[in-house]
């Protein structure tokens, strides 16, 4: 990537970024990724000097493994096609490999090993013993019919299958992968098996296995951590206008809790273009649209009149109070950023896995904005997923009130470990950082009590 700089590196910290530039080529989004954290954490060589010495700076940039595997898959005319798997487990130092499977055509390496890379941090922050690891394939869902659609992940888990397990490595969803993706799953595995493993995968359904708040808790999540962060500014989402990208499972739940706290959300987007509706977003309308559809935003203008389909320009020019990104990665470029900023906007808080490219989270910083990486601020997803896996393990299910509670004081919990790991290395306001310290030092220091391995 052009805009990483590496002299901006320390001199220690420069060499371990040189040779994952130079090992892993082209993986433009595992090197933005990982360039982030090594910025970010430049305190920790002289604080921590046994990282150095003990080599952890470089073992922590290298998965513990790396699987690739064929996945071939019969359509409804019986063409046979052939997707590329992959799951990469990054660091298990905290406990099992824990992260989320991505289908979607743009799906490659580089993409999988920057998720896994920051879901490593992002669940150490959750407080809970989860290690990191992510997985997915290029596999392109949209306009599959349902029986494609079980027939690919089928296939796909009968070679998964061979390298997950409840103590292991426990996959869950992401991008292309929901409530539908993990029934086919999870019937797989548990045919493949011959065990009732209900732990081995999350964002089960509630019937067999599955946490009340799961699919609530990314969405959610990100609210409740925004509102802390609001909060330090005496203030609220009370009559603020917020503006959030995508329309996936992330995206409907942040715009439901922010409407629920009294904001009005006046946009959301898909790959297609995004919708205005002064009048605030129309949720169930939405909902019936995305969940039970499949769906595309502009069917949404089709009865709501007042609301318009853009299919040109950017969400970000939108003028809103808040701004949630919530579809992909390096959604919000320095272009968006910079129209954000002048309309007015106070924080961004990111739902989606580094949606905010490094040059635009610079500006928005520099211009006092709130920001909020998504490490920290959309880590609720995968906390509610180890809550799924306490359940799990005493074959229980707790209530919609007490799940999200405990989820509500998890986000809570982030927010005061990020200010006070903020205040402890004297980066105040600096939300990046904190996430990536407080993160960073969990999982070295465990990886310091083992050894070399
Ligand atoms: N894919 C989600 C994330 O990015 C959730 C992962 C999980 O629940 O394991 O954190």
């Amino acid at each position: 990537m052009s805009n990483l700089d590496v002299n901006r590196l320390s001199d220690t910290l420069r060499p371990v970024f040189q040779a994952v530039l130079d090992h892993n080529p082209e993986q433009n989004e595992f090197h933005q990724a990982v360039y982030e954290v090594l910025l970010t954490i430049a305190p920790l060589v002289e604080k921590k000097p046994e990282y150095a010495d003990l080599a952890i700076f470089d073992r922590i940039v290298e998965p513990e493994r790396q699987i690739i595997f064929r996945v071939p898959w019969a359509d409804d005319a019986k063409r046979i096609h052939v997707n590329r798997g992959f799951r990469v487990q990054f660091n298990s130092a905290i406990g099992p490999y824990k992260g989320g499977l991505r289908f979607h055509p743009s799906v490659n390496l580089s993409i999988i090993k920057f998720l896994g890379f920051e879901q490593v941090f992002k669940n150490a922050l959750t407080g809970l013993p989860i290690g990191g690891g992510k997985g997915g394939s290029d596999f392109d869902p949209k306009g599959k019919s349902d029986a494609e659609i079980m027939r690919f992940c089928q296939s796909f888990m009968a070679e998964l299958s061979r390298h997950i397990g409840p103590d292991t490595d426990v996959p869950a969803g992401d991008i292309g992968v929901g409530g539908r993706e993990i029934g086919y799953l999870f019937g797989q595995y548990k045919r493949l098996a011959n065990r009732f493993d209900a732990g081995v995968i999350t964002g089960k359904g509630l019937d067999w296995g599955g946490s009340f708040a799961r699919t609530e808790a990314t969405g959610y999540g990100l609210v409740y951590f925004a509102e802390e962060m609001l909060k330090t500014r005496s203030t609220s989402f009370d009559g603020k206008k917020v503006v959030v990208s995508g329309s996936g499972n992330v995206a409907i739940y942040a715009s439901e809790k922010a409407q629920q706290l009294g904001a009005t959300v006046l946009a959301v987007s898909d790959s297609s273009g995004y919708i205005v509706d002064e009048a605030g977003i129309d949720l169930e309308l939405l909902k019936e649209i995305k969940e039970v559809r499949r769906g595309r935003v502009s069917d949404y203008v089709e009865q709501r009149t007042d609301a318009r389909f853009i299919s040109s320009g950017s969400i970000w020019d939108v003028p809103c109070d808040i701004a949630l990104p919530c579809a992909t990665q390096n959604e919000l470029p320095l272009e968006g950023a910079k129209s954000l900023i002048a309309n007015g906007v106070t924080l961004v808080a990111e739902g989606a896995n580094m949606p905010t490219t490094p040059d635009a989270i610079e500006a928005l910083q520099a211009a006092g904005v709130a920001y909020a990486p998504g490490k920290a601020s959309n880590a609720g997803g995968v906390a509610t997923s180890a809550l799924e896996m306490q359940q799990n393990s005493g074959r229980t299910q707790w209530s919609f009130d007490e799940t999200d509670s405990k989820l509500h004081q998890i986000m809570v919990n982030i927010h005061h470990t990020a200010i006070e790991t903020a205040d402890e290395y004297g980066v105040e306001g600096d939300y990046v950082a904190a996430a990536n310290l407080a993160g960073f030092v969990k999982v070295a220091d465990t990886m310091v009590s083992y050894g070399l391995i």
